[in-house]
């Protein structure tokens, strides 16, 4: 899911991805939106950020 870059982050979320071309110092995530995927998880290894997008 490719969405637009903020000029804000998005509050009470923590992102540590620092790879990912919405990630700002800081732990915070500048994406206009996520989306966390699967539905049905059953752990913490299962779900991840769907709108994640490499840097490079
Ligand atoms: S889009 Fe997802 S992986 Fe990227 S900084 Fe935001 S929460 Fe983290």
């Amino acid at each position: 899911m490719r969405v637009n870059k903020s000029d804000s982050a998005i509050p009470r979320v923590k992102c540590v991805v620092n790879t990912c071309r919405y990630y700002s110092s800081g732990d915070h995530c500048l994406a206009s939106q996520i989306e966390i995927q699967p539905p049905n998880a059953n752990d913490t290894e299962q779900t991840d950020c769907a709108t994640f997008s490499p840097k490079h």
